[in-house]
């Protein structure tokens, strides 16, 4: 048996639907485009939906609506894909790490002893598909005045309160990159209620310019295509069975894998997880070992992420080792099984039955 850690659906739906956008000869930004962006603002319940060419992009163009300038500081998680900081860099701003809790996501108790003159915003990232702890965040970003910019680039469908992703702050950033939960091989998504943002945004990604060679401020190209535009509506059309099926494969993980020794499962903390990832901790210091047997049975488990970004060679130096110890201790313990919403029964109980034999 080979499984992948992800699969992305690819049905006849999204064929005839690019094969359509090929067939009206219009690639560029137009209809298909707009139609995306309606339908997701609709799903989200939020002002504005723009569709770009990744999710840096979508976080790039967030942190230029905040006006985000040279010498800032922005707080966010080491514990994230490095794209998250990269896009603060984009500005020559600081990201400023913060240690996570055992959710994975950032601490809110431990943000405001980083706060200074210069920090402008906070940028949770709502981990493996679990929204960041908003109340706590949203109370501290208010009280300083700074802006709140959810990283949901793991987490479309999510729901914290009954509130979506995408909506849990000034702005948000998703992610339609192959791997992501709904996807378009590539595509980002910036959601926002504020339409000031939104115009800026639209600007930006448009190289500055609002009509033809009217250039009103600094831009780039960060457009998508019809024909990814066409797939991400049709992949937007399934979310609810494709989140579904995710959240009835982590139920069944969390059911079959309860009990285990030296095993901590992931905690759903009341809110609607859409698992993104599937990710346990294996606390007694062999999770190199069961990732390399796992992969041996054929069971692609992988490690996200194997280095707090503080640990990297690019963000050495922004936060010394041992500062952020959960962040570290968490790096070593987690692993992701295959959650995907194309699992088998027959590869569910496979990835539990090997589980169970190496853990016992
Ligand atoms: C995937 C991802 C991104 C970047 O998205 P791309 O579309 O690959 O550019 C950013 N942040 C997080 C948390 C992600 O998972």
């Amino acid at each position: 048996m080979e499984i992948p850690i992800a699969r992305p659906f690819i049905g006849e739906e999204e064929k005839r639907a690019v094969l359509k956008v090929l067939e009206s000869g219009r690639l560029f930004q137009g209809k298909v485009v707009k139609e995306f962006e309606e339908a997701f603002a609709r799903f989200c319940k939020v002002q504005h939906a723009i569709l770009v060419s990744s999710g840096t992009s979508a976080l790039i163009a967030a942190l230029y609506a905040c006006g985000l300038k040279e010498g800032d500081e922005v707080i966010t998680t080491p514990f994230t894909f490095i794209a998250t900081a990269n896009a603060i860099m984009y500005f020559k701003a600081k990201p400023v790490f913060v240690d996570i809790g055992e959710d994975f996501n950032i601490d809110p108790s431990k943000i405001e002893e980083k706060i200074t003159k210069r920090t402008r915003a906070i940028l949770p990232v709502d981990l493996y598909g679990l929204q960041y702890d908003y109340d706590a965040i949203k109370r501290i970003a208010d009280k300083h005045k700074l802006f709140l910019i959810e990283d949901a680039c793991q987490a479309v469908g999510a729901e914290y309160q009954g509130r979506k992703a995408g909506t849990l702050g000034d702005l948000a950033a998703f992610s339609l990159q192959e791997s992501k939960n709904i996807m378009s091989g590539e595509g980002g998504i910036i959601t926002t209620n504020n339409p000031e943002y939104a115009g800026k945004i639209r600007d930006f990604i448009n190289i500055g310019q609002r009509t033809k060679y009217d250039y009103v401020g600094y831009g780039l190209n960060f457009r998508i295509t019809e024909m990814q535009a066409a797939i991400a509506l049709e992949q937007l059309k399934r979310i609810e069975v494709l989140t579904k099926k995710r959240i009835e494969n982590a139920h069944y993980f969390l059911k079959e894998l309860a009990g285990l020794p030296n095993v901590i499962l992931p905690s759903e903390k009341g809110t609607k997880h859409v698992f993104h990832q599937f990710t346990l901790r294996i606390t007694n210091g062999k999770r190199d070992l069961i990732l390399q047997k796992l992969g041996e049975k054929g069971i692609a488990a992988r490690v996200y992420y194997p280095q707090p970004l503080h640990l990297t060679t690019l963000y050495k130096g922004y936060s010394a080792e041992g500062s952020l110890p959960v962040a570290e201790q968490l790096a070593k313990e987690v692993i992701s099984i295959p959650v995907h919403p194309q699992l088998t029964r027959e590869e569910r109980e496979y990835i539990v039955k090997s589980l169970r034999e190496l853990l016992a």
